[in-house]
Order: C-alpha cells, then sequence, then structure tokens
C-alpha cells in the first residue's frame, strides 16, 4: 500500500495535483479540507466546531482530523495508495498519522512538497476566491493568519519527515502540466 503526502502552504496547487495523481497512479485521494467542508455541508456537529475555526483561519483540534484519516484508510481496503492533501498539518498529527500505519503494518511512501512563496500563495488564494465560495479564501487577514499558522504548526514537519528521509521537494511555480511532470519525475 502506498501512502503519499502532498505537503505545502494553502492554495499550493495540492488538490489540483492530487487529481491528476488520482488519475495516472489510481490512488485515493483524501483531503481533510474537503472532508470537513463537507461535514460543514450536512450540517453534523462536527461541521459546526469545525466552521468557526475554519472561517477565522485556524486549525481544528487534531483528534478530529485524526479520526476522519483513521476512519477513511478503513473504508478503502483495496485501493492501491492513499494521497493526503491538507493532512498531517501539526506535529502532533504526523505521529498519530505514523502510528496509524505502523498498526497496519505499512508505512509512509514519501511526502511531496510543493513549494511556492507567501506572495504567491496570497495570489492563488485572491483567484481561488472568484472561482469557489470558500470565507477563509476572501478576506485577507483570515488569510494571513492561515499563512502564519503554516509557518509556525505546519513547516516543522519538514523537519520531522527530512529526518525519515522521506521529503521531497517540486517547485510549486508555473503550469499545471509542469508542476504535474516534475511530481511523476519524483516518484517514477
Ligand atoms: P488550504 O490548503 O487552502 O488551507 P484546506 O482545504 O486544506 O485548504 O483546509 C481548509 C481549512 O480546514 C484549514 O484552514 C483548517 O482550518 C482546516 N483543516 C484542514 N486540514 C486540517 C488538518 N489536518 N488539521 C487541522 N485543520 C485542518
Amino acid at each position: 500500500m502506498k501512502y503519499f503526502i502532498l505537503f505545502g502552504p494553502p492554495g499550493a496547487g495540492k488538490g489540483t495535483q492530487a487529481s491528476l495523481m488520482v488519475e495516472k497512479y489510481s490512488l485515493l485521494h483524501i483531503s481533510t479540507g474537503d472532508l470537513l467542508r463537507k461535514e460543514i455541508e450536512n450540517g453534523t456537529e462536527l461541521g459546526r466546531q469545525a466552521k468557526t475555526l475554519i472561517d477565522q483561519g485556524n486549525l481544528v483540534p487534531d483528534e478530529i482530523v485524526e479520526g476522519m484519516i483513521d476512519s477513511q484508510i478503513d473504508a478503502h481496503p483495496h485501493v492501491k495508495g492513499f494521497i493526503f492533501d491538507g493532512f498531517p498539518r501539526t506535529v502532533a498529527q504526523a505521529e498519530v498519522l505514523e502510528r496509524m500505519l505502523a498498526k497496519r503494518g505499512h508505512q509512509l511512501t514519501g511526502v511531496i512538497s510543493i513549494i511556492i512563496d507567501d506572495e504567491m500563495v496570497k495570489q492563488r488564494i485572491k483567484f481561488r476566491a472568484t472561482q469557489e465560495n470558500r470565507v477563509d479564501d476572501t478576506k485577507d487577514e483570515i488569510i494571513a493568519t492561515r499563512i502564519k499558522n503554516y509557518h509556525s504548526k505546519t513547516e516543522p514537519l519538514i523537519d520531522f519527515y527530512k529526518k525519515r528521509d522521506k521529503y521531497f521537494e517540486v517547485n510549486g511555480a508555473g503550469a499545471i502540466k509542469e508542476i504535474f511532470e516534475r511530481i511523476c519525475k519524483l516518484i517514477g
């Protein structure tokens, strides 16, 4: 079983690249952001809790997303592998993921990190706001909070995975197809 993490700041294009990987490699794409938005749409209690945090640009509690990932893995025993997008986002989540895979006798295949700078993050999110209806994409201060949270809580994962020799970078600037070719070269 393959387990890839698509890593990068908000707006790096993780979702876009994940769909291309799904087509080419028949993997299952699991986006914690999409799963949370589905909970909100369905008006669940979990969705209500998550909405306030997401709309402020903050992360939802680790246990919530960890539980979602665990049940998604269980729900798809016959796939070739998974692409996690937006997870893990904290060192605590990465540690839990390691245990979740170990208890199944599996391990992470690799982390593909899409590199773009903060200016490009802002431009991409502004563009996405014109295409999709996401409250967290519209206000400058919410976007700033998300970028700040990315640097303080998510970026430490780079060292975490470098230490385990699982970390690979691709340049996230350029056309969607070019970036996808860079990813394909990495994973072969
Ligand atoms: P983006 O990558 O553009 O920030 P996502 O769709 O991945 O968008 O996530 C949207 C929001 O959902 C995040 O800002 C955060 O509030 C919440 N979220 C998603 N994944 C996680 C996670 N692994 N841990 C905590 N919060 C998460």
